[in-house]
């Protein structure tokens, strides 16, 4: 198990299937437990991700470690990832063709894992993984497509310069792990919206 996700870094580390390996100093492959019952997904590595190669590790992902620490939760024993693994060049929106090359990823990520829940950060994400627009409202529900369950919220870095929104990431995150606590214990969580696989 181990073993695979361990190619998949490298594979990621290494590729050149799209053009924002051009631009990127490192590749960003997706970190943390491999047995995880979450996956976190966000947009795409920023700059600090770009030149250490770690998702998240600048000031979104400083947002994202509030909220969870906020629940008891390190990030350690949560697996963070992105729709995209390498940096677009000036943090443009990744395009439709480096979302579609770089997908096979995620999706072995997601496969080898098998989270109860994947939890998605913000309109990007939402819109690679689920086909969704308008994040603020279809933020905090649960969607499935096919057996995958969803979480859905905000992307971290929406909150650096609205104190209001973090709080709505903070609820979001209370309420993704109190979720993830009862699918645990076997129990039947409601489906807010259904997406067409
Ligand atoms: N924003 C993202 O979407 N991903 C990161 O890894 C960092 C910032
Ligand atoms: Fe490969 Fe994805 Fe990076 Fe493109 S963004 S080079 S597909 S790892």
């Amino acid at each position: 198990m181990e073993f695979n996700l361990e190619t998949i870094r490298q594979d990621v580390i290494q590729c050149t299937k799209c053009d924002l390996c051009k631009t990127r100093t490192n590749s960003v492959p997706g970190k943390g437990n491999f047995d995880s019952d979450v996956i976190f997904v966000g947009e795409a590595p920023g700059r600090n991700e770009d030149s250490k190669g770690e998702p998240f590790v600048g000031v979104a992902g400083k947002k994202l470690s509030l909220a969870l620490e906020n629940v008891g939760i390190s990030r350690d024993e949560v697996y963070i990832t992105n729709t995209v693994k390498c940096r677009p060049p000036k943090n443009r929106v990744p395009s439709t063709i480096e979302r579609e090359t770089c997908q096979e990823y995620l999706q072995k990520e997601i496969e080898i894992i098998q989270p109860k829940i994947i939890c998605v950060l913000g309109n990007t994400a939402f819109g690679s993984i689920l086909g969704g627009t308008e994040i603020t409202k279809f933020r905090g529900k649960v969607g499935r497509k096919g057996k995958q369950l969803y979480f859905i919220t905000i992307h971290p870095a929406a909150t650096i310069y609205n104190q209001e929104l973090i709080k709505v990431l903070k609820e979001d995150i209370k309420k993704l792990f109190e979720l993830i606590r009862e699918l645990k214990n076997g129990k039947q969580i409601s489906i807010d919206i259904e997406f067409s696989s």
